[in-house]
C-alpha cells in the first residue's frame, strides 16, 4: 500500500458525511476512487457511472518528520473528501451552503486563515475556493471572527465550569440530549446530592491547578425544571464554590419552569445572564414539538424576567420546524423584536435518529406511520435569512456559530448579541480555546494542549442513576485530566 493510500484508510466516514450533504450517502458505495502519488503530486479522482471528478495538489515537504507526515496525511484526506464533493456536487448539481465543509466548527477555519495573517477578505477568498463555501457563509464567518476578537481572550491560565440538571419537564421532539423528564421526582434530592460533591470537588481542582475562573454555565436540561427550594440550594452551593466568574448564566428554557422565586435567586446570587427559549412563537408547533408551554407563558416569563431586573436575557428559537413555513417564523421573529432579548441564538433544526422525530422518520422509511411534515432545505435557509436580518435590526452582531449533522438546508446555528452581551462560554464550548470543568450527568471536561493542538477529555456517564452512584470515579477522571502531567 502506498502512503497515500495508507493515509486514506479510514476516510469512509468523512465520505459519508459529505455525501450526506447531497443525500447522496446511498449511492457512495457504487463511486469508484483512485489514488496516486506522481511526480510530487497526490492525485485523485472519483468516478460515478459517466461522472468524474479530479482533483491534485503538491505533496506537502518539511525538514521536520513529524511535522511532514502530519502536513501529507492531512493534505491526502482534504483532497479525497473534496474530490468526491466535486463529484456529488456533479452529479446532483447542488450547492451546500457550507460546501465541502463537514466538520461542527467552520469558524476554525476562517480563524486559522487569519492567525497566518490574510485578511478578512483573503480569508473569505480562500474558503470559497477552497472549500467551495458561499460568501454569504464566509463573510458571516468573517463577522463573527471579528466580533470574536473584541472579546476577552481566554488563555491557558482561564477556566471555564459547566454544571448539567439533566432534568425537564417534558421532552422536546427533537431532542438527543440524555435529559430524563423530572417525572416523579425522586432522583431530584440523590442527583443534587452527588453533585454538590462533585461541585465542591471541582472548585478543589480548580484552585490545585492555579487556574482562574471564566465563565459558569448552567444548563442541562432545564435548570429551572427544579422546584424552587432545590435550585436556591443547587445556587448557594455553586456560588459558594464557584464565587469569581467573570460570567454567569443559567438557562430557564421552559417558561413553564419560572418562577418569581427562582429569578430572585438568580438575581440575588448575582447572576446577570438567563435564557427563555420559545423556539417558536406558534402554540400549534409548540404543541407539536412537545413543549407543554404556549407562546403566552413565554411572553409572561419575559415579563417576569424584567420586572425581576435580570439584564441579559438569551432567547433560543429554531428555523425549520416541522409544519412552519415563512409565515409561522415570521411570526417569531416579530415577537422577538417585541420582547427585545439581549442576544438571539437561531438554530436550525437537526434530527438526530435518537429523538422523537428521527424515530418517526425512520419508522417513516420502514414503511410505517406518517413522516414529520418538514419545511424545504430553501425555506429553511430563508428563514435562518430572517432570523439574521431580524438580529441586525435589533443591533445585535454574530458572535459565534456551528454546526450539526443532519441538519435542515446543510445549515447551521448561530448566535447573535447586542455589543457587550455576547456569552464568553458559548465561545469558549464552540472553539475549544478553554479549558472546561463539567461537572454533573453528561458533561465533558476539557482540556486544551495549544501546543500540540490536543484536546484531553474526560467524560461523565450520561444516565442519572450512575452518575449517582459513580461520581467519586467521575470525580478522580477529572483529577487525572487537570491536575496530573501529560505522559
Ligand atoms: S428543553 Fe432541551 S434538554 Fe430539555 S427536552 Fe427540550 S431540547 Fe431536550
Amino acid at each position: 500500500m502506498s502512503r497515500l493510500e495508507d493515509y486514506l484508510e479510514t476516510i469512509q466516514p468523512e465520505l459519508i458525511n459529505t455525501a450526506r450533504l447531497f443525500g447522496m450517502e446511498e449511492k457512495l458505495p457504487l463511486f469508484r476512487m483512485e489514488a496516486e502519488e506522481e511526480k510530487d503530486l497526490y492525485r485523485i479522482c472519483f468516478r460515478y457511472e459517466d461522472a468524474a471528478a479530479e482533483r491534485s495538489v503538491p505533496v506537502p515537504s518539511d525538514p521536520d518528520p513529524r511535522v511532514r507526515e502530519l502536513h501529507r496525511k492531512r493534505a491526502a484526506r482534504r483532497l479525497c473528501k473534496q474530490a468526491c464533493y466535486d463529484l456529488c456536487r456533479k452529479i446532483s448539481g447542488i450547492r451546500p451552503p457550507w460546501g465541502s465543509l463537514t466538520g461542527v466548527r467552520p469558524t476554525h477555519l476562517m480563524l486559522e486563515a487569519l492567525g497566518e495573517g490574510l485578511t478578512p477578505e483573503a480569508a473569505v477568498a480562500r474558503l470559497t475556493e477552497e472549500f467551495d463555501v458561499t460568501p454569504e457563509k464566509a463573510e458571516l464567518l468573517a463577522r463573527i471572527a471579528r466580533v470574536q476578537g473584541e472579546l476577552p481572550a481566554p488563555g491557558d491560565g482561564w477556566m471555564d465550569v459547566y454544571i448539567g440538571i439533566p432534568f425537564c419537564t417534558t421532552r422536546c421532539a427533537y431532542c438527543s440530549f440524555s435529559s430524563g423528564e423530572i417525572g416523579s421526582g425522586k432522583l431530584v434530592a440523590p442527583y443534587l446530592g452527588a453533585l454538590e460533591r462533585e461541585i465542591g470537588a471541582g472548585a478543589e481542582i480548580l484552585r490545585e491547578s492555579g487556574k482562574r475562573l471564566r465563565a459558569l454555565y448552567v444548563g442541562g436540561g432545564t435548570p429551572t425544571a427544579l422546584p424552587e427550594e432545590e435550585f436556591r440550594r443547587l445556587l448557594d452551593c455553586l456560588l459558594g464554590a464557584f464565587p469569581d466568574a467573570r460570567e454567569y448564566t443559567v438557562e430557564a428554557g421552559r417558561p413553564d419552569t419560572i418562577t418569581r422565586d427562582k429569578l430572585r435567586a438568580i438575581r440575588q446570587g448575582g447572576i446577570r445572564r438567563i435564557s427563555i427559549n420559545p423556539q417558536t412563537m406558534n402554540d400549534r408547533t409548540l404543541q407539536v414539538i412537545g413543549r407543554a408551554h404556549t407562546a403566552r407563558q413565554i411572553r409572561d416569563a419575559y415579563a417576569l424576567a424584567r420586572e425581576e431586573g435580570i439584564p441579559q436575557i438569551n432567547m433560543d428559537v429554531i428555523a425549520g420546524l416541522p409544519g412552519e413555513g415563512m409565515a409561522e417564523f415570521s411570526r417569531t421573529m416579530e415577537e422577538a423584536v417585541r420582547l427585545a432579548p439581549e442576544s438571539l441564538t437561531v438554530h436550525t433544526l437537526a434530527i438526530k435518529r435518537s429523538s422523537a422525530f428521527g424515530e418517526k422518520q425512520t419508522a417513516f422509511r420502514q414503511g410505517r406511520g406518517e413522516p414529520a411534515l418538514l419545511p424545504s432545505g430553501e425555506t429553511a435557509a430563508e428563514m435562518v435569512r430572517l432570523g439574521r436580518d431580524t438580529a441586525q435590526g435589533m443591533g445585535m452582531r454574530p458572535y459565534y456559530l456551528y454546526k450539526q449533522k443532519y441538519m435542515a438546508g446543510n445549515l447551521e446555528n448561530t448566535g447573535y448579541a447586542l455589543p457587550g452581551a455576547e456569552c464568553l462560554y458559548n465561545v469558549d464550548i464552540m472553539e475549544e480555546t478553554s479549558h472546561i470543568l463539567a461537572l454533573g450527568a453528561g458533561g465533558i471536561s476539557k482540556r486544551i494542549y495549544p501546543e500540540e493542538g490536543h484536546i484531553g477529555r474526560a467524560p461523565n456517564v450520561s444516565n442519572i442513576e450512575a452518575y449517582i452512584s459513580r461520581v467519586e470515579e467521575m470525580i478522580r477522571r477529572k483529577r487525572e485530566l487537570f491536575l496530573e502531567e501529560k505522559g
